[in-house]
């Protein structure tokens, strides 16, 4: 039997399985001797960017039965390295056994991870919304509070990190914090932001929104700001002033999956694998990347994917058709993805829905909170467990022609 493997049942790990069963559904004759293989901690799809969201235990979607429908196999068990040469993966399976899996065909979608730099206190005092269980931790955290007896570093919460995840956050938690400490109680939270602007990489155009609705929370946002030291009761910033806070939250970035490093080849400043027009790895020619693991041409202009959803999700479905393709003799396919846009939740205040690469606002306020309930319930949720609605779910280039 030929194996393709995918490392990863993220966003890109989950497309990449379904596209491959596709492409292989389509060419029975010469992909009958072919099985695919998730290798992945759990057969479930773990939805990080609703972490910022309440009841985040809840935030996973079951693949097991998807998995099944569509003739997917599921390796429970986590990868540590990757041997190119040998066209094999070492894993480590549930019940803490080494072992190997060999492959003729490798999908690298093993995501990101929180970047974690070497700052006193972080790994002791900081939470994190990275992961499911960091994000339940944090939520249990919050809730715990209201059995401390009041101060100010109770009723404090620091988010470090303006970009992205730090700004849904930081305006989810001033509603929270009164739900947990009750109605009256004088809730703080601050966002340091180490950069001269409130999101970064969010770009000029969002901006005036993003500021309108953080001080509608009053969210106190501090700019060219980050800290140089973490405790238990709270932090001191780079401005030298201390911020007392029983909550301080560290969202400061992703770094690629690891595993990136077990390959040759360039890797940009997130430590993501340059992949070329059909997502193979070169100086790799049997792997393929897909997700946060890759840094792929999104067009001709100059564009690359960023570590997104919407990037993986199209990813995924571009690598696990050309991994299958190249194994049956097929047409590989140069990937593609020219339409961009973002949504941010703004919590209370609505959210804020941009278009292109220069993020011009099509929409803010309580108007664009239905764009970002559709992507968060519905966009980036698994298909049913049904084979052909499964299968044709995967189509990469459906996917591009629909509103990706
Ligand atoms: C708090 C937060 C909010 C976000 N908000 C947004 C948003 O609003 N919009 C947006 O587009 N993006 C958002 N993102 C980014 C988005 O979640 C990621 O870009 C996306 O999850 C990437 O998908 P992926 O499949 O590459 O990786 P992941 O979703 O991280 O999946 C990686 C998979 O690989 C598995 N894995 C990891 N290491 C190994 C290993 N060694 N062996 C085997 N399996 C392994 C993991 O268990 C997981 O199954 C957010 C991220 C976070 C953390």
């Amino acid at each position: 039997m030929r194996r393709i493997v995918v490392v990863g049942a993220g966003f890109a790990g989950v497309w990449s399985a379904l596209s491959a069963a596709r492409l292989l559904a389509e060419h029975r004759g010469e992909g009958s001797d072919i099985e695919i293989i998730v290798v992945a901690p759990r057969a479930s799809l773990d939805l990080r960017p609703r972490f910022y969201e309440p009841d985040v235990a809840t935030m996973t979607a079951p693949l097991g039965p998807l998995f099944a429908a569509v003739g997917v196999r599921f390796v429970a068990g986590t990868v540590e390295a990757v041997d190119p040469a040998g066209r094999e993966v070492a894993f480590v399976d549930e019940a803490g056994r080494r072992t190997t899996l060999a492959y003729e065909r490798l999908i690298l979608a093993s995501g990101s991870r929180l970047a974690r730099p070497d700052l006193p206190g972080l790994g002791e005092h900081a939470f994190s919304i990275d992961q499911r269980d960091e994000a339940a931790t944090f939520e249990a955290h919050l809730h715990d509070l209201a059995a401390r007896p009041p101060s100010a570093a109770r009723n404090t919460v620091v988010v470090i990190g303006g970009g992205f995840t730090g700004i849904e956050m930081a305006m989810e938690l001033p509603a929270r914090l009164r739900a947990i400490l009750g109605e009256d109680a004088p809730v703080r939270v601050v966002l340091l932001e180490q950069s001269a602007v409130i999101g970064p990489e969010l770009g000029d155009n969002p901006r005036p929104v993003i500021a309108e609705a953080l001080a509608s929370q009053g969210i106190e946002c501090r700019l060219e700001t980050s800290v140089t030291q973490i405790d238990a009761g709270g932090v001191r910033t780079t401005a030298g002033d201390r911020i007392e806070s029983l909550s301080v939250l560290w969202t400061g970035g992703m770094r690629a999956s690891d595993l990136t490093r077990c390959l040759p080849g360039e890797r940009d400043a997130l430590g993501r694998l340059h992949v070329d027009r059909h997502l193979r790895v070169p100086g790799a020619p049997d792997v393929f990347a897909a997700g946060d693991t890759a840094c792929a041409a999104t067009d001709d202009a100059g564009n690359h994917t960023l570590m997104s959803c919407q990037h993986a999700l199209v990813l995924g479905r571009f690598a696990g058709h050309n991994a299958a393709a190249d194994l049956v003799g097929a047409g590989l396919l140069p990937y593609a993805q020219e339409r961009y846009g973002t949504c941010l939740d703004l919590g209370p205040w609505g959210s804020v829905v941009t278009a292109g690469w220069d993020r011009a606002v099509q929409l803010a306020g309580p108007d664009a909170k239905a764009t970002k309930r559709f992507i968060n319930g519905t966009a980036i949720m698994p298909p049913p467990p049904v084979r052909a609605e499964a299968l044709a779910a995967a189509d990469p280039l459906a996917r591009v022609a629909a509103r990706t």
